[in-house]
């Protein structure tokens, strides 16, 4: 017998589990690379929400009769690691900030995209409560989101810019790259052609 719709979706339940478990571990981490206060205070505030989220997903699973367990999330796995390669890089400062906001909204919105699904599922699977509690998760998803985006968006991102004044001063020392006489002649040519091509029979 084929799997079902709620098949699936305890499948996607064991997949968050990982993820949220994965998180408990990289969002420390995160955190402590952080040079600007806010961004180290929010994601200390998503960590400790992340432990609230992983025992609605253990409330998830009674709901649905099933033990806790997780199974492993690939997904979540692969953004942390491309976070975690980001922080042996050689940024300091807003630029490292503005790296780890961008590492850290990677994983929002997994976990947002992952979250609506099951709440779609459970709606359609006519589990309410389930619904209910996973969307109390996906509202703090979303809120974790959009607090990384107005700390980019309020002054990390334009702090970032001025680290980057004195490497483009060097870039510029470069003469500008003259038109090759190839490119120089094919342009003519095209000129030509056009100019042929707009005289009326
Ligand atoms: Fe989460
Ligand atoms: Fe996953
Ligand atoms: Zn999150």
């Amino acid at each position: 017998m084929s799997e079902t719709l709620h098949d699936a979706l305890i499948d996607e339940i064991k997949d968050l589990y990982h993820a949220e478990k994965q998180l408990t571990k990289a969002l420390p981490k995160l955190a402590k690379s952080a040079t600007n206060q806010d961004l180290r205070a929010a994601l200390d505030s998503h960590l400790a929400e992340t432990h609230g989220q992983i025992e609605r997903l253990e409330r998830v699973f009674e709901l649905l009769d099933e033990k806790p367990s997780g199974k492993h999330c690939a997904g979540m796995a692969g953004i942390i690691e491309e976070g975690s390669n980001v922080l042996e890089e050689d940024f300091e400062g807003a630029v490292l900030d503005a790296c780890i906001i961008a590492s850290g909204q990677r994983a929002e919105h997994y976990e947002i995209a992952a979250y609506g699904t099951c709440i779609a599922w459970a709606q359609a699977l006519g589990l309410t409560e389930v619904a209910q509690v996973l969307g109390e998760t996906l509202a703090e998803e979303k809120a974790a989101d959009q607090k990384l985006s107005a700390l980019a968006e309020g002054d990390i991102n334009e702090a970032a810019t001025a680290d980057d004044s004195s490497d483009e001063e060097d870039e510029d020392e470069a003469p500008a790259p003259q038109p090759s006489v190839s490119a120089s002649a094919k342009s003519a040519k095209t000129a030509k052609s056009a100019t042929t091509r707009r005289r009326p029979n």
